[in-house]
């Protein structure tokens, strides 16, 4: 590799979007290469022994080591303020490492109720038959965090703001109550990405991505990551390196050139929704509208503080019409849309969306739906790049 001086201090954020991470090979490439292999070879055995052994650095084999991976996780790692950075292969390969690699049998995680529908079955089914320990509480609520916590409480989980109502949790405040119970913060920062919100500059002490939704972009690669100290991501990067839930090169190399444009794409994500957002809330056929940009967001002004802008995902009630059920006035509103997907991904170009009663948080009870607030008649879009004109004429109906 060619290595230029590259201090990551010296840099603003956007530079270090297009620049940390990306060093040339003596080929002298200004796109980074993709290294689509699955091993590498040494100069001999005393180097192949020294590699294993830890001696010496350099890569081994794809599954850990892989130089199209590494110049994504430096990258991901410059823009959030992190030590280190691994990449999985998916959000909630990164999720599964993160507590496999934290937690054991007996431990005890505190998670609010609001988080990804998946992150929701993982927590609550899967890792709790392994013996994990799991309390669900309010995102907005201290008080319950810290009447949840105990002994043995190893990590407290949160994503801010929420899918999908984008409720905000105070990430110092949730932090202090954190470390004071001798627990860490995670912050799911897949909404938001670093160029809105920068969760260990915050307090919190772990961040995990879906590198699916906006780091990529385009809708193109599923992917994750677990950013934190060196020390808590040697246990992260063990189980990774043991169990294998590994980004691919090629993932890798989709999501560096996703990363480039990520300031200025989440900029004109937040612009679009917020004038999406606001344009809601005028209309007729709208009962209530979720922004946290919005001035009628109930913790507007600690979503200010804590992002640069509002995001890209606006939620909204629909009214229904006589003789109509909220479900069928939702449902009559996606039919109606001719430009916008429907599909429930998000951090997509091309704006979604979904009706999430019914798609994402249909494996949640419907008593739980109700005591969260996910009504039959919510709806959300992820606003994408697509001029604001044409998706507010595609939504049009809600004029009437
Ligand atoms: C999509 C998503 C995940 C899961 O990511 P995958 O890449 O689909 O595995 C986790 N958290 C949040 C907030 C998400 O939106």
């Amino acid at each position: 590799m060619i290595k230029k001086q590259f201090n990551i201090e010296q840099y603003h954020p956007e530079t270090l979007s297009v620049r940390a991470g990306s060093d040339a090979t003596e080929l002298g490439e200004n796109s980074e290469a993709l290294f689509l292999n699955s091993s590498f070879r040494f100069q001999s055995a005393a180097q192949a022994a020294a590699r294993f052994g830890g001696t010496e650095p350099g890569n081994i084999y794809s599954r850990f080591t892989n130089p199209t991976v590494t110049v994504f996780q430096d990258k991901l790692a410059a823009l959030e303020g992190a030590e280190q950075c691994v990449a999985t292969s998916s959000g909630m390969s990164a999720i599964l490492a993160c507590v496999m690699g934290l937690c054991s049998a007996g431990d005890h995680v505190v998670a609010s109720r609001s988080i990804f529908g998946t992150s929701v079955q993982l927590f609550g089914n899967i890792l709790k038959r392994w013996g994990l320990e799991v309390t669900f509480v309010s995102l907005t609520n201290p008080d319950e965090w810290q009447a949840a916590a105990t002994t043995k409480t190893k990590l407290f989980f949160v994503e801010t703001p929420s899918n999908p109502l984008t409720e905000v949790c105070d990430i110092k405040v949730l932090a202090d109550i954190a470390h004071k119970a001798g627990a860490y913060l995670v912050v799911d920062n897949c909404f938001c990405t670093p160029a809105i919100q920068k969760p260990l500059a915050l307090g919190a002490d772990i961040i995990i991505h879906s590198a699916t939704k906006y780091i990529d972009g385009q809708g193109r690669c599923l992917g994750g990551a677990v950013l934190g100290s060196k020390v808590l991501m040697e246990p992260v990067y063990g189980f990774l390196r043991t169990a294998g839930v590994t980004m691919s090169a090629f993932n890798a190399w989709v999501f560096l050139k996703g990363l480039e444009t990520l300031y200025i794409r989440m900029e004109a994500h937040s612009r679009n929704a917020l004038a999406l957002a606001t344009w809601l809330e005028a209309q007729p056929q709208v009962a209530r509208v979720y922004y946290p940009g919005l001035a009628s967001h109930p913790q507007h002004a600690l979503a200010m503080q804590q992002q640069t802008n509002g995001g890209g995902i606006v939620s909204f009630e629909v009214k229904a019409k006589p003789g109509q059920t909220q479900q069928e006035a939702a449902w009559a509103l996606i039919d109606a849309t001719q430009l916008i997907s429907i599909t429930a991904n998000l951090g997509d170009a091309k704006s979604t969306i979904t009706h999430p009663a019914t798609t994402t948080h249909s494996r949640v009870t419907a008593e739980a739906r109700a005591a969260s607030g996910i009504s039959d008649g919510l709806i959300r879009i992820a606003v994408g790049l697509e001029h604001i004109e044409d998706l507010k004429a595609d939504l049009a109906v809600l004029q009437r």
